[in-house]
């Protein structure tokens, strides 16, 4: 995942804590193996290059997850949209970055949306229909991993602990979490609250690029195949790690106003979760959050 992994444990017994963290940590690594694009021959990886029009049958957890993940782009109104893949090959967002001229951008955009794929969540199989279509677990392999670390802690009877994947945290039971300040992502803008939550920011500090002068973002606008513009940082926390990687993602494309919109919506819809945008204006910062925000802050420094 190209990432670090940070796991604290509480518990009576320092013995059944390690054995605990260490099953996290497998998980971890079984779900990399599961979904990595970055290493050729993974399941996941196996639907991205097989010939176009072969039925893939995905084993039964990759198949529910990415029924899960399809129907995630429905909501987010196509804002996140796994099957960027073609776009972040067009921007060489897994190399140094390239700004791609308008032809090959036209065909990364058409090679991408989940119309690409035939998938059917009751058989397991699923079915690429054009050449250059391929699915990206970027937005969202991170934020499954962390869920199935949290699973394989309460297996082992874990009630308290803080998991930091990359910057995305879950919390098992009560925890603090750090919403770095997107000018200087050493310093701490924000401490939330969360109680078996989880917390996910997307950005571009770390993973932008720079091509002739040009910042790219690696958050990418599926539907227009451009680099998201940057206002700063997004931050969803929600009930699981999944949902709030893949909405952290969405917040950011869709940016603050229709941002919120949709963290509003979906609260309607009865999916508990909560917005923040620390948005930089001529070099201030400015808090835009949604209504459940207020009450989790926990210091808010000096902007
Ligand atoms: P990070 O990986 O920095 O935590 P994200 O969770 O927001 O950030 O994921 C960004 C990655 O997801 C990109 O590097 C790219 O591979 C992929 N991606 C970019 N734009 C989108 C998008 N709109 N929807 C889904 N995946 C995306
Ligand atoms: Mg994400």
């Amino acid at each position: 995942m190209g990432t670090l992994f940070a796991l604290s444990v509480a518990g009576p017994d320092r013995d059944a804590a390690l054995r605990a963290s260490e099953k996290a940590v497998e998980e971890i690594a079984r779900v990399e193996a599961l979904l990595t694009t970055w290493r050729s021959g993974g399941p996941l990886d196996s639907v991205n290059t097989a010939p176009p029009g072969t039925p893939v049958v995905l084993e039964p957890e990759l198949s529910k997850l990415l029924g899960e993940v399809f129907a995630w782009s429905d909501r987010t109104d196509g804002a996140f949209d796994p099957t960027v893949l073609p776009l972040v090959r067009a921007w060489d967002l897994r190399g140094p970055g390239r700004i791609p001229d308008a032809a090959a951008l036209s065909r990364a955009l058409a090679a991408t949306g989940r119309g690409r794929f035939q998938f059917d969540s009751g058989t397991g199989r699923t079915m690429r229909l054009s050449a250059d279509a391929g699915i990206d677990e970027g937005a969202w392999g991170k934020g499954y991993a962390l869920d199935r670390a949290v699973s394989a802690l309460r297996r082992c009877g874990v009630s308290e602990a803080l998991l930091d994947l990359g910057g995305q945290v879950a919390a098992v039971g009560r925890g603090t979490v750090a919403v770095a300040d997107p000018r200087d992502r050493l310093r701490t803008a924000v401490a939330l609250s969360v109680e078996d939550e989880s917390v996910s920011t997307s950005g571009n500090s770390e993973r932008g690029r720079t091509v002739a002068g040009r910042r790219i973002g690696h958050l990418l606008d599926p539907r227009t195949g451009q680099p998201a513009p940057d206002f700063g940082s997004a931050t969803a926390v929600t009930t699981s790690g999944l949902s709030a990687d893949v909405l952290s993602t969405a917040f950011f494309v869709l940016g603050p106003e229709k941002g919120l919109e949709l963290s509003e919506r979906l609260r309607r819809e009865g999916l508990r979760n909560e917005a923040l945008f620390l948005v930089v204006a001529e070099g201030r910062l400015r808090v835009v959050a949604s209504p459940g925000i207020p009450a989790r802050l926990e210091k808010e420094e000096s902007r």
